[in-house]
């Protein structure tokens, strides 16, 4: 391919709004320009490293006996509804009116009716394809001799994101391989579950990125689990804990915190009510250093206790039918006392499923501080007298972390304001309390999994997941099979995302220097960029073309910078910015001796050679690189 002809604008600034490594250097490279927040064009250099990428994803997925198809990008709202998501999704599914939804619209509006047209959306751009995807098994699979099936596409979705930014990283409109199994029961959903573990460890190995499968949060959902795979990277979005000594790596979210021994606290005492003064301090440090009196200078801040009012929710879930049936399929409200120790941090994530909740949030602070009758900072777990707080407190489901569980002699906001309680017992003051892990595992703490190391933390940028979904979707959408004896079962599912273009920009956050990307082989847009620097003269014109001919009728693909009217600077520099693995310089000056120049993008070693040689050549270099590529990639 001739680069005087190709689709490519390089820039030498980087763009204002770019704010990580993988959007400068793509949008600099010329490869995705933005047409809207978070919606991209994928031009020509970039296609073509999103469908390597798609058919190395292809091959390992065929390995498996996945079969491929394609669903549509808009799709009903009925399917939606029937799973119950068209309710719970959220802002991120764009919900949009077909035509004839809109006359209905209209035609109200002309009866003298206010219609409100987001009560008539009709439709929705997929997210992701579980309601799809088991609409069309429900209606072609039967029997247990067709399971197990594993269908995938790869698609482009659409999520309406909070926040999009990051380029390719976390687009609206973005593609994803997303695959679904079904299968006859829970054992073969697990095997169908590891098999695409495994693949998706091929996968991003043949990548040569640095990743690692970790496990991940399932929320409430009861026999599902899941792992993410994750791209290590300082700009990923996810912190991940890894233990130094065993396998265990985990999202933060959901990585287990050892249950810590209650410090050494002095013998029991009762709970000295307002016992400190600690006017205007509000930072834990700062308090504890703070709560001083004749017997005390400071506490340790492992003595110390923080205390979170929350509201939990359940919307139609069966746990708002717990208390009372008549609640049932109705949405519940529940009031929520979270006590920490002082230098912990809250992990919302596991508080939401203990309770398996659909929603959680901090009380407002005007409205705790009416409820408790204290400002922010002195707030406590044993309420004050005469307060709506000591009014509900049996309302009030009260949660302590576990590594509380056996202290005595806390220290605790009295609910008063510039005062703290000291003597806090949470067994015995917290009557009815339910201690859980709640807290976030932090770097350095002791493993759970084997007592032995500690964890190590990560940033990662999560490509993939794999998730067991259980009969979430086959029961509420019927999707069954008859087994050997003719009796209907619901199918058991997995479903299996990675997002292509995520993952593009993913290996570009981990390689790339000062100059620009340093492409894996396996899904740079082109191998080897022929940079011809005088292709006004007919002869370097003519080898550089033969060179070019020859690699091509080898295998490689070949960029072939023929551009007239630019310095051998100019070239270098973009040739260095679009980072493909392999340079061969041809000029004038070299081909005096007879030579041309070949270089490594990552290590800029530089050899001479013949032209002659160069098929020669760059198969040794490829060989040497995708060498490489095994040992420094993978785990
Ligand atoms: P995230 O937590 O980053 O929002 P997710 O867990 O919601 O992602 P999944 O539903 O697991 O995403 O989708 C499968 C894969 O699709 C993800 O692992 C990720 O690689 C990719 N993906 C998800 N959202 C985006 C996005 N906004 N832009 C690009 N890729 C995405
Ligand atoms: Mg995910």
């Amino acid at each position: 391919m001739k680069q005087s002809k190709l689709l490519i604008q390089t820039l030498r600034e980087t763009p204002r709004d770019a704010d990580v490594v993988s959007q400068q250097l793509m949008m600099r490279a010329g490869m995705i320009q933005k047409v809207a927040a978070g919606i991209y064009s994928y031009l020509p250099l970039a296609f073509r490293s999103i469908r390597k990428f798609e058919e190395i994803v292809r091959e390992e997925l065929a390995k498996d006996g996945c079969q491929e198809l394609l669903m549509p990008a808009v799709l009903p709202a009925e399917l939606w509804q029937e799973s119950g998501r068209w309710k719970f999704y959220g802002d991120e599914l764009l919900r949009f009116c077909d035509r004839k939804a809109k006359a209905e619209v209209a035609e109200r509006r002309k009866r003298g009716e206010t219609p409100d047209e987001r009560d008539f959306y009709n439709f929705c751009l997929g997210p992701t394809h579980e309601e799809a995807v088991t609409d069309i098994v429900r209606k072609n699979v039967r029997s247990y001799k067709q399971l197990p099936m594993n269908l995938f596409q790869v698609q482009t979705k659409f999520r309406d994101e909070r926040r999009p930014r990051f380029g390719l990283m976390r687009g609206r409109e973005f593609t994803m391989k997303d695959g679904y199994s079904f299968h006859v029961d829970d054992a073969c959903a697990d095997r169908g579950y590891w098999a695409m573990f495994n693949a998706y460890n091929r996968i991003f190995s043949r990548l040569g990125v640095k990743f690692r499968p970790v496990e991940a949060d399932s929320g409430a959902i009861g026999g599902s689990f899941t792992h993410e795979f994750h791209v290590l990277a300082g700009s990923g979005e996810d912190a991940i804990l890894s233990c130094d000594a065993c396998e265990y790596t985990s999202n933060m979210e959901k990585t287990e915190a050892p249950q810590l021994p209650a410090g050494p606290c002095g013998d029991r005492i009762d709970l000295k009510k307002d016992h400190f003064c600690t006017p205007g301090v509000l930072g834990q440090v700062e308090q504890a250093a703070g709560m001083k009196d004749a017997e005390h200078d400071g506490m340790p801040i492992t003595q110390t206790s923080k205390f979170y009012l929350m509201q939990a929710e359940f919307q139609g879930s069966p746990e708002a039918s717990k208390s009372n049936p008549a609640d049932a399929g109705q949405d519940k409200v529940l009031l929520l006392g979270v006590v920490l120790r002082g230098d912990h941090e809250l992990n919302p994530v596991k508080v939401k499923n203990l309770l398996g909740a659909t929603g959680l949030e901090l009380m407002e602070i005007v409205e705790a501080e009416a409820f408790t009758g204290a400002k922010s900072g002195f707030m406590g777990p044993v309420p004050a007298e005469g307060t709506r707080f000591s009014e509900l407190r049996s309302q009030v489901r009260m949660l302590v972390d576990r590594s509380l569980e056996g202290a005595v002699n806390l220290t605790c906001g009295a609910n008063r304001t510039d005062y703290h309680h000291f003597g806090l017992d949470p067994k015995r003051d917290l009557p009815g309390c339910t201690f859980a892990d709640l807290r976030m595992a932090a770097e350095e703490d002791l493993c759970t999994r084997c007592g032995k190391g500690r964890y190590q933390a990560f940033r990662g940028i999560e490509v993939g997941q794999v998730f067991k979904l259980g009969t979430k979707y086959s029961k509420s959408m019927s999707c069954t099979f008859l087994d050997e004896l003719g009796k209907e079962h619901p199918m058991v599912m997995g479903c299996y995302g990675i997002g292509i273009t995520r993952t593009v920009a993913a290996a570009v956050e981990q390689n790339y220097d000062a100059d620009g990307i340093i492409w894996p082989w396996p899904i740079s847009p082109y191998q080897v960029h022929v940079v011809c620097l005088d292709p006004g003269s007919a002869e370097v014109a003519g080898v550089a073309n033969q060179v070019e001919k020859d690699l091509e009728d080898a295998g490689f693909e070949v960029l072939h910078d023929d551009r007239e009217g630019l310095s051998p600077g100019a070239k270098f520099k973009d040739a260095d910015l679009l980072g493909f693995p392999l340079r061969l310089t041809v000029g004038a000056k070299g081909l005096k001796e007879g030579m041309v120049e070949l270089r490594d993008r990552r290590t800029k070693a530089v050899v001479k050679l013949r032209p002659e040689a160069a098929v020669a050549e760059v198969s040794v270099a490829r060989d040497r690189i995708m060498q490489e590529l095994e040992t420094a990639g993978g785990r």
